[in-house]
């Protein structure tokens, strides 16, 4: 809950006044805007959501919401699988889904300039126009806005190669809690003045602001045919070492990833691709560029050193197809718990050991999709319908978290905090750390009123 709250019922006709039918306060929309796609649901209903379009209606809904107290949840497309989006009880909702124009795409200098409701997708189809393309690629690239992929730091399949989002975040446009629009960053690659305060709003999951535009950076297409390739080992620990000396080598992937057993079984139960399951686990992958087959030929090669027991290169994006059904296969098996932790590259091996002692000292099964070559990775339980089930489940996801920071790792690579892990903030973060984040918080955001009690 915020710091401080009127007491009374804010007087909503005010900001009716100002926006017209930009405000929702009943219907099936408001319930929409209220969820995300956690498990976590909204409490109580919401007072009402503004459905902005400009970054003024954001400006006029935050100064009331300031003025009166009332707790704001922030939506992009309401994709995130951390809670950061569900809305307060008497909580005002700001989406920004309909703020979706691309302002400016500047080719000779590889920036865009787009709102946040973009679709990262058409912003990617616009820069293909150029010859270019834009990095970040979730999983939910045609599904969350590049607003939401700002606010969690989103990763993606291709971050071996090109970063996270924050690697292509030039500038901001923000709307702070008191309505104040500010403009952090430059179009330039250097820049040392004052605070990197466009670092800090990246991953702010709604925190510290709103924001409403951001000036991105674009890439050159890599030329040539990328391949993809497949490799499937006996053990899952010797994929992870496998992985540790690929991104050690010459041989640069653009995509690195790892399945195991148990999750290329679920696929090829609820959507089959023709991928065999493997003993232990399957990486899989893509290069390009001029020497994409050569590279292709070098990863696959490292493989068999590990003693992979089965090595494919191909010239199109067929090996990847399962790996991008795995999110759907898993959620389509019913309910689970999840997580997304990071460890340092060279800790994967052991991380996998630890994982599977995990799962045997709770007597659960738990399956991995990992962005291996990111060290990032995404350990699954199943639970049952109950939520004795879910807790028992949850508790497997705890020690796995603790495990992954015992190994100098984190326990949030990409979906971030939101309100479902804010829980394990303790794990990772001891108090200094997060009185520290508390007091960023209070300066930019004195009452209290934006995403409280979540994320950080
Ligand atoms: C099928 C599927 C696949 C996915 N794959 C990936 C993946 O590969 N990698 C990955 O990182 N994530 C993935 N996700 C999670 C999710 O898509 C990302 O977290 C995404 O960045 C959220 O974007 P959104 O627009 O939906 O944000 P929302 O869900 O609306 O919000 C997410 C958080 O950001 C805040 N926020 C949103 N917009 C703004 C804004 N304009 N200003 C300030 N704060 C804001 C919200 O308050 C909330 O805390 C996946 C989700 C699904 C459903």
């Amino acid at each position: 809950m915020p710091n401080e709250q009127h007491t009374g019922t804010p007087p909503l006709a005010d900001l009716k006044a100002q926006l017209g039918d930009k405000l929702l306060d009943t219907g099936p929309e408001l319930e929409r805007l209220s969820q995300d796609t956690s498990r976590y649901r909204p409490q109580h209903r919401p007072l009402a959501a503004v459905v902005a379009s400009h970054t003024d209606d954001v400006a006029t809904a935050l100064r009331w919401a300031n003025e009166h107290r009332v707790p704001v949840s922030v939506r992009g497309a309401g994709t995130g699988l951390a809670g950061g989006a569900v809305s307060y009880p008497n909580g005002l909702i700001i989406s920004l889904e309909r703020c979706n124009r691309i302002r400016d795409l500047d080719p000779v200098n590889r920036l865009a300039v787009v709102e946040a409701g973009v679709i990262p997708a058409d912003l990617d189809q616009a820069a293909r126009a150029h010859g270019l393309f834009f990095p970040p690629d979730p999983a939910s690239v045609e599904i969350s806005t590049v607003g939401g992929n700002i606010a969690t730091n989103a990763g993606g399949l291709r971050c071996i190669a090109h970063g996270v989002t924050r690697d292509s975040v030039a500038a901001l446009e923000v709307v702070l809690a008191d309505g104040t629009v500010i403009n952090t960053g430059t179009r330039t690659r250097k820049n040392v003045v004052g605070l990197d305060l466009t670092s800090l709003f990246v991953g702010s999951e709604g925190t510290l602001g709103v924001i409403t535009a951001a000036t991105v950076r674009l890439k050159p297409v890599p030329p040539g045919t990328p391949r993809t390739f497949r490799a499937s080992f006996d053990s899952i620990q010797a994929a992870g070492e496998a992985v540790t000396d690929i991104v050690n080598s010459e041989a640069q992937p653009e995509v690195l990833e790892l399945l195991d057993a148990y999750s290329v079984k679920i696929i090829e139960e609820f959507y089959p691709s023709g991928l065999t399951v493997p003993k232990a686990a399957v990486l899989i992958g893509q290069t390009v560029g001029h020497d994409a087959a050569e590279t292709a030929e070098a990863i696959t090669a490292i493989c068999a050193r590990h003693g992979a027991s089965e090595v494919a290169v191909a010239d199109n994006d067929a090996l990847l197809e399962a790996r991008r059904l795995a999110n759907p296969a898993l959620s389509a098996r019913g309910l689970r718990a999840s997580c997304d932790v990071g460890v340092p590259i060279g800790e994967l091996a052991n991380v996998f050991r630890g994982i599977e002692e995990i799962a045997e000292r709770h007597g659960r099964a738990v399956s991995i999709v990992a962005h291996a070559g990111d060290g990032n990775l995404h350990p699954t339980v199943e639970a049952g319908d109950t939520e004795e089930e879910y807790l028992a489940a949850e508790a497997v996801i705890v020690d796995i978290s603790k495990l992954a920071v015992s190994l100098g790792g984190t326990i949030s690579g990409e979906h971030g905090i939101g309100a479902v892990k804010h829980h394990e903030l303790p794990i990772q973060l001891d108090q200094a750390v997060r009185d520290t984040q508390q007091a960023i918080k209070h300066a930019l955001d004195p009452h209290g009123i934006l995403t409280p009690s979540r994320a950080i």
